[in-house]
C-alpha cells in the first residue's frame, strides 16, 4: 500500500503525449494504489501543478524532449520542487543529458519496467520525505536561532558564557547599558574584569561554576563594576552594582574515555538594584517612623537591650526616658494635622541635635517620644539631658507663620534602679512621665514605686469603672448657685459622685480623667443627664434650671444632641431647665463643628455656660460668635482677694466681669468661700455666686428640700 503513515495518499501526476504509453502508466498507477492524473501536454501539465499539489510527475519523454524544455525549466527554477521521473529512450539520454542532469530529476530507460518504476518512486517519494523533514528541522532550528537571539539580546539579564579559564566566549549587548562597556571589549577577557578584586576572592565560583543543571538553582549575590566617566571622557571610575547571578558548568562528553569534560560556565547575571533599593526601604519602614525618621518602637526596644547587656559587663547605668508634648493634642485639633505633623517634625530635629553619638531617640507614636542614654554614670547625667530637653522644647517653634508653643513632660527610668526588664524600663518611665503630667505638666520626673501604686490604681479605676456606670454606685451632688441680692436660688450645678465599693466616695478629679481617655465618660455622662432629668421631673418645680457639667469628649461625641434629647423627653422636662456646661478646652477644637452643635442645642432651649472661664485660651470673638448665655469664673481668681484688693487676680476679675456686661453674659463666680470674695464681686456688678460661703455640694434629698421650696430668681 502506498499511503503514508498520517493516511495520506500519495498523488502522482502522469505525463505522456502518447495515449497508450499514458493509459499504461495509469493502470500501473492504478494497480500500486496511487492517486494520480493524466495528461497530454506541456501547458496543461504546468497548469495542472500549478492548481493542484503532487507529490511526484512521471513524465513519460517520447521522442520530442525539446516539447518538455518549459516543464523541465519550471522544475529547476524552483527549489524544492517536484520530482520527475523521466521515462527517456535510451538513444536520447547523450543529447538530453544536460536537461536530466538535475538533483530533482530522476531519467529512467523506457519502456518501463513496472518493477524499477515501482521501486524509483518508492525512492523518490523516500527521499522526498527525508528532503522534506530534514527542511522542515532546519527551518525550526533557524526559527529557534532567531528566537533565542532575540531573547538573549533583548533580555534585561547580562546572559554570558565562559570558556573552561573563565575567560568570555559571549555575552549580550545588554552589558553595554548596564555596565557601560562594550561586549567587543570583553570577549576574551577573563570574567575577574567585571569584578573587584575582594568580590573576586569572595565569589570565585562566578567563573568558575562547575555545578550542573540540577544545583543551579542556588542563586548567589555580588557586585559588579559598572564604569562612570568622569571629566567628560577622561576619567574612568566604576561603581558597584549588586547582581543575582545563576551560573551552571558546561559539559562533553570526551569520546576517548566517554567522560563528561568541564567546557566552560554559562550565566546569567541580573541587575538587582531595585529590588535592593526596595528592600533596603522595607528594612528602613519595619524599624523607623515615616515622619520623622527616627527609630521606632522596635528599634528602640532592640538598642535598649543591647545597652541593658552592655551595661551588664561594664557595671554602668541606662536611662530610658518618655518624652511626651504636653498641649500637642491642642494645636493639632486647632491648627491641623499638617501643622502638627511638622511640629512633630521639628521637634524630633531639635532633640536630636542635643544628643550624643550612640543616644537614640525614637518615636513611640503621636506626640511621644523614647530616648535611650546607653552608658551613663549616675541619674545626674539624665538630668542635665532632660534639662536641655526641655529647655529646647521651650523655644518658639516657626511653622507655617505660626509661633508655637510647647512644653514637655520627661519621665525617666534607669537601669538597674528602676528595673532590669525592658518592657519594665519602659513602662516605668512612662509611670514617671504620667506623674509629672498630671502635677502640673513642664519638667521631668525619675519614677519611684509609690508611682507604681498609683499606676496600679488607674488601671483598677478603669477596670471598676466599667462596672460602675451599670451598678448603683454613681449618684448626684447639686451645689446651689445664688442671686447674691435677692438672696434666691439662681440654679442648682450637678456634680458626680462615685460610691466605690473599696475606696469610699470618689470626687470627679479621682475617676473623670481615666473616664475620659476609656471614652467610659460617654455612659456616665448619659447617666448624670438622666439622673438629672429624673430628679427634675420629680421635683417638678418647673422654673428651676440645673446646670450639668460635660467634657469635650462628650459635646464632640456625635450623639451629644441625640443623648440630651432622649433624656429630657424620656421625663417631660423643658430643655429651658437644663445649662450645659461647657469648657474653653473645648472651643479650641473644631470650632465650626462645635460653633453649629452649640447653636442648634440653643435653639431647642438649652442654655449654655463656659465653666472656669479665664483658665483656657478662648478668644473674645469666639464667645461672641458661640450662643453662651453665661461664663464662669473660676474660683482660683478669687483667692488673692483681700481686704487691700491689691493682687493682680484682683484686676483679672474686674476685666472679666466689664466683658461679661459688655457681651451682654450673666456671670457667675465660683468658689466663694469668704465675706471679702463676695463684697469685692458685689461692688463689681457680680451678683450670681456659688461657693462654700453660702452652701457646699448636698445630696439631692437636702436639694429638693431647697427647690421644693418656692424658688426665688432674679
Ligand atoms: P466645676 O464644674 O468647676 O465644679 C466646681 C468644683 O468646685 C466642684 O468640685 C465643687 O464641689 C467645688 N466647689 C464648690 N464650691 C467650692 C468652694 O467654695 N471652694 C472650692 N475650693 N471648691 C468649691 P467637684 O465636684 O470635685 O468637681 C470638680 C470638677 O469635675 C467640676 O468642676 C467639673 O468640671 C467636673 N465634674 C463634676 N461633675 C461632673 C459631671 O457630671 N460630668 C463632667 N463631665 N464633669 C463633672
Ligand atoms: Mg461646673
Ligand atoms: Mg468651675
Amino acid at each position: 500500500m502506498t499511503t503514508t503513515k498520517q493516511g495520506y495518499t500519495h498523488n502522482l501526476l502522469l505525463i505522456s503525449e502518447n495515449q497508450l504509453s499514458l493509459k499504461s502508466l495509469s493502470g500501473f498507477s492504478e494497480s500500486q494504489g496511487y492517486q494520480f492524473k493524466g495528461v497530454d501536454g506541456c501547458d496543461s501539465a504546468l497548469d495542472l501543478i500549478r492548481r493542484s499539489n503532487f507529490d511526484l510527475i512521471v513524465l513519460a519523454v517520447g521522442h520530442t524532449p525539446a516539447r518538455w524544455n518549459a516543464l523541465f525549466d519550471f522544475v529547476r527554477e524552483k527549489r524544492n520542487q517536484l520530482p520527475i521521473i523521466a521515462l527517456c529512450d535510451a538513444g536520447l539520454f547523450g543529447e538530453f543529458s544536460n536537461r536530466l542532469n538535475h538533483p530533482n530529476i530522476y531519467p529512467l530507460v523506457a519502456p518501463y519496467n513496472p518493477v524499477e518504476l515501482d521501486k524509483t518512486i518508492k525512492e523518490v517519494l523516500n527521499q522526498r520525505r527525508i528532503q522534506f523533514e530534514v527542511n522542515t528541522l532546519q527551518e525550526r532550528i533557524k526559527q529557534s536561532e532567531k528566537m533565542h537571539r532575540f531573547l538573549v539580546n533583548n533580555s534585561p539579564d547580562i546572559i554570558y558564557i565562559l570558556n573552561e579559564r573563565g575567560e568570555i566566549n559571549f555575552i549580550n549587548d545588554r552589558v553595554e547599558k548596564l555596565l557601560n562597556i562594550s561586549k567587543e571589549e570583553l570577549i576574551g577577557k577573563h570574567f575577574s574584569t567585571l569584578m573587584s578584586e575582594e568580590e573576586c576572592k569572595q565569589h570565585p565560583y562566578v567563573f568558575n561554576e562547575r555545578r550542573a543543571i540540577k544545583r543551579v538553582e542556588q542563586r548567589s549575590e555580588l557586585h559588579l563594576r559598572k564604569r562612570l566617566y568622569l571629566n567628560g571622557e577622561d576619567k574612568t571610575t566604576s561603581l558597584s552594582m549588586p547582581f543575582e547571578i545563576s551560573a551552571m558548568g558546561i559539559y562533553e562528553i570526551d569520546r576517548r574515555n566517554s567522560k563528561p569534560q568541564f567546557r566552560g560556565t554559562y550565566g546569567i547575571a541580573r541587575d538587582i538594584t531595585d529590588r535592593k533599593q526596595a528592600e533596603s526601604l522595607m528594612r528602613f519602614q519595619a524599624y523607623h517612623d515615616l515622619l520623622t525618621g527616627l527609630p521606632n518602637r522596635t528599634l528602640f526596644r532592640d538598642r535598649l537591650s543591647l545597652a541593658i547587656s552592655h551595661s551588664k559587663r561594664s557595671g554602668s547605668k541606662v536611662a530610658v526616658m518618655f518624652v511626651d508634648l504636653d498641649r500637642f493634642k491642642l494645636i493639632n485639633d486647632s491648627l491641623g494635622h499638617t501643622i502638627g505633623d511638622q511640629l512633630i517634625q521639628a521637634v524630633a530635629r531639635r532633640t536630636s541635635e542635643i544628643l550624643r553619638e550612640g543616644d537614640t531617640l525614637s518615636r513611640f507614636g503621636g506626640d511621644e517620644f523614647t530616648l535611650l542614654l546607653p552608658n551613663i554614670r549616675s541619674q545626674e547625667d539624665a538630668v542635665i539631658i532632660a534639662k536641655k530637653i526641655l529647655h529646647e522644647l521651650k523655644q518658639p517653634f516657626f511653622i507655617e507663620n505660626h509661633e508655637l508653643y510647647v512644653s514637655g513632660s520627661i519621665g525617666i527610668a534607669i537601669y538597674p534602679d528602676h528595673g532590669e526588664q525592658i518592657e519594665q524600663l519602659i513602662q516605668n518611665a512612662d509611670i514617671a512621665m504620667y506623674h509629672i503630667k498630671s502635677h502640673g505638666k513642664n519638667g521631668y520626673q525619675f519614677f519611684n514605686e509609690k508611682m507604681n501604686q498609683s499606676y496600679a490604681e488607674r488601671l483598677t479605676t478603669e477596670q471598676d469603672l466599667r462596672q460602675c456606670v451599670e451598678g448603683e454606685q454613681l449618684f448626684l451632688e447639686y451645689q446651689p448657685i445664688y442671686n447674691v441680692q435677692t438672696s434666691g436660688v439662681y440654679a442648682l450645678e450637678a456634680y458626680v459622685r462615685w460610691n466605690h465599693p473599696q475606696r469610699g466616695i470618689l470626687n470627679p478629679a479621682q475617676f473623670l480623667h481615666v473616664a475620659e481617655e476609656t471614652g467610659i465618660i460617654i455612659e456616665l455622662g448619659n447617666w448624670v443627664i438622666n439622673r438629672v432629668c429624673a430628679d427634675l421631673e420629680e421635683w417638678a418645680n418647673p422654673i428651676l434650671t440645673i446646670a450639668v457639667n460635660f467634657s469635650p469628649k462628650q459635646v464632640e461625641h456625635a450623639d451629644f444632641e441625640n443623648m440630651l434629647m432622649s433624656a429630657v423627653k424620656a421625663h417631660n422636662v423643658s430643655p429651658n431647665q437644663i445649662e450645659l456646661e461647657i469648657t474653653e478646652e473645648l472651643l479650641m477644637t473644631d470650632l465650626n463643628l462645635i460653633t453649629s452643635k452649640l447653636k442648634r442645642l440653643s435653639r431647642l432651649g438649652f442654655s449654655i455656660s463656659v465653666d472656669d472661664f479665664g483658665t483656657g485660651y478662648s478668644s473674645l470673638s469666639c464667645l461672641h460668635k458661640l450662643p453662651i448665655n453665661t461664663i464662669k469664673l473660676h474660683e482660683s481668681f478669687l483667692r488673692h482677694i483681700s481686704n487691700q484688693y491689691q493682687s493682680g487676680d484682683a484686676c483679672i476679675v474686674s476685666a472679666i466681669t466689664a466683658m461679661a456686661s459688655g457681651l451682654n453674659l450673666n456671670l457667675v463666680a465660683e468658689g466663694v468661700e469668704t465675706q471679702q470674695q463676695k463684697d469685692y464681686l458685689m461692688n463689681l456688678g457680680c451678683n450670681t455666686m456659688q461657693g462654700h460661703l453660702f452652701q457646699g455640694p448636698v445630696s439631692s434629698q437636702e436639694a429638693r428640700k431647697i427647690v421644693v421650696a418656692p424658688v426665688l430668681t432674679e
